[in-house]
């Protein structure tokens, strides 16, 4: 596979160059290639059936990209699972996955039953033979999987090829301005697809992943003079993400004097955001891209110009990516005429193989036409002269600070907990950009005093089944949940009455 033959290259030609690097460790190429073949030598002493995913547990440490390589070289893909993820829900994807392995990169132990763990500690790779190239994963392969919120109560893992990967990784090195050997920002956790927006195309091309823990990116002190000290020339991350920074004005061209690319994916690029970094940072030019995790990370893109800008209007989300069709529909799938407003169908080879042991779910979401994969986005949008235009979500998918989720997923789990009868959620959006969730509950008998504690014990249920970024900041309580003349949940009436 060219990604892997290239990295090899890079260890080769270029061994002391860093690769990936967080506050306290770095890895250069030598050591990366080298520890990725000696640990998928151990892998395959191990005898895990090809093609059986291996979760791979961990934030930002630099076993993580080791062992990620490492398992494609022996044939099995990977899941990144990030230490914010609740243990009941990573338990829940090993099982659900049929993982045949876990590496813990972590200093904890985990809890888990039935599948063996290889700790960091066994990560004493010195013993081992560098493996060959034999065995790498095949292009219609699995490389690897990442479990997104679904709305039955449960992540659902996207399954990506390598072929996928190859695709996506190709576009980032040839249609945008990445030149060789930059340095590239990691913000998002591995878990979230838009961490292969950097690390893929960074290590193709030979460049160094400077990667932000959650412990940096929590305390702005610690994240300034991170960045201060960077030397960051391409910046990948959600648009949430960049907002938190401009409460500094330090945050600027000055601080980052080398910055050349900011890339952007996952939500939407507001104008206002798109302007200031116009203005803070006059060297670098700014993209807008945008695609689901199902259809590897990003299909469409564009250059946010002066010019763009300067019309006033709400950003498009760009230009296919020149092997991929993009169309619109209609409810009853039905192709619509260029300008009409319906459903966003992506088409071509970065559209994923489905989800993981989920026939049905893959069913209605992914599907064949004229001999190309395709991906029902569930997501609103008109294509007007080639551009296409997001224009928000057909169903309940929400999109909070950055992170994707389905508000039917919170409700299963609210539903779960014994101090509530029934819950729906509300998210809670002033200015159009969701600000944070409210939880409308109508509890069912207990003996709290005050509804404080109540909010408390329910947060708790919820703390053990979701990521913290899915809990509601606020609950309210109701005597029951408005119902619609069918019998539908009233979600209108609702919101009218937390916001009375
Ligand atoms: P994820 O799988 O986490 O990347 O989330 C994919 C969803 O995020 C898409 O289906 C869209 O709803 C939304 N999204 C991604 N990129 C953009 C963008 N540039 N503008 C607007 N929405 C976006």
């Amino acid at each position: 596979m060219k990604l892997l033959t290239h990295i090899a290259q890079h260890a080769d030609m270029n061994p002391e160059q860093i690769a990936f690097r967080t506050e306290g460790k770095a890895l250069n190429y030598r050591k990366l290639w080298d520890r990725s073949r000696r640990l998928a030598s151990l892998l395959q002493a191990i005898k895990v059936e090809r093609q059986t995913p291996v979760v791979v547990y961990g934030h930002m440490g630099v076993d993580m990209p080791v062992s990620f390589l490492a398992c494609v070289q022996v044939g099995l893909p990977y899941i990144p699972v990030d230490t914010s993820i609740p243990m009941e829900r990573v338990r829940l994807i090993i099982e659900k996955s049929g993982a045949g392995l876990v590496i813990n990169t972590t200093d904890n132990m985990l809890d888990v039953d039935n599948v063996p763990v290889l700790h960091s500690l066994a990560l004493q790779l010195e013993e081992e033979e560098p493996i060959g190239n034999e065995l790498w994963i095949k292009p219609d392969e699995v490389f690897y999987i990442i479990y997104t919120s679904g709305s039955t109560g449960n992540p659902k893992g996207v399954q990506i090829t390598g072929a996928n990967l190859q695709s996506f990784t190709d576009w980032m090195t040839s249609d945008f301005p990445l030149g060789q050997g930059k340095v590239f920002l990691n913000q998002a956790p591995f878990s979230f697809d838009l961490s292969v927006m950097d690390f893929y195309p960074a290590l193709q091309s030979g460049g160094t992943i400077h990667a932000l823990e959650k412990e940096v990116i929590n305390k702005p002190k610690l994240l300034f003079e991170n960045l201060s000290r960077s030397a960051l020339q391409i910046w990948t991350s959600t648009p949430s993400f960049v907002q938190m920074c401009f409460p500094n004005p330090d945050f600027n061209q000055t601080m980052l004097p080398e910055l050349e690319v900011f890339l952007f994916c996952g939500e939407v690029l507001p104008l206002a955001v798109a302007k200031e970094l116009k203005e803070r940072f006059p060297r670098a030019r700014v993209f807008n891209t945008y695609g689901p995790t199902e259809a590897t990370v990003a299909v469409t893109s564009i250059e946010i110009t002066g010019d763009l800008l300067a019309k006033g209007k709400a950003l498009p989300v760009g230009y296919p990516k020149s092997d991929m069709c993009i169309f619109v529909m209609d409810e009853l799938g039905n192709p619509l005429p260029e300008g009409e407003k319906g459903e966003l169908i992506l088409a071509g080879p970065s559209v994923s193989k489905g989800y993981l042991g989920e026939p049905l779910l893959t069913e209605s979401a992914f599907g064949t036409l004229n001999e190309m994969d395709t991906y029902r986005t569930g997501d609103a949008g008109f294509i007007q002269d080639d551009l296409v235009y997001c224009q928000g979500r057909l169903d309940y998918q929400i999109k909070l600070h950055g992170y994707r989720m389905e508000l039917e997923e919170i409700e299963f789990h609210l539903n779960q907990s014994d101090y509530t009868k029934a819950a729906i959620i509300i998210p809670y959006a002033p200015n159009e950009e969701i600000e944070y969730l409210i939880a409308a509950v109508v509890p069912a008998d207990h003996n709290f005093e005050k509804e404080y504690k109540l909010t408390a014990a329910i947060r708790k249920d919820l703390a053990l089944r979701l990521p913290a970024y899915m809990i509601p900041r606020k609950f309210t309580y109701h005597t029951a949940i408005p119902m619609t003349m069918n019998g539908k949940v009233d979600r209108k009436k609702m919101k009218e009455e937390v916001f009375v």
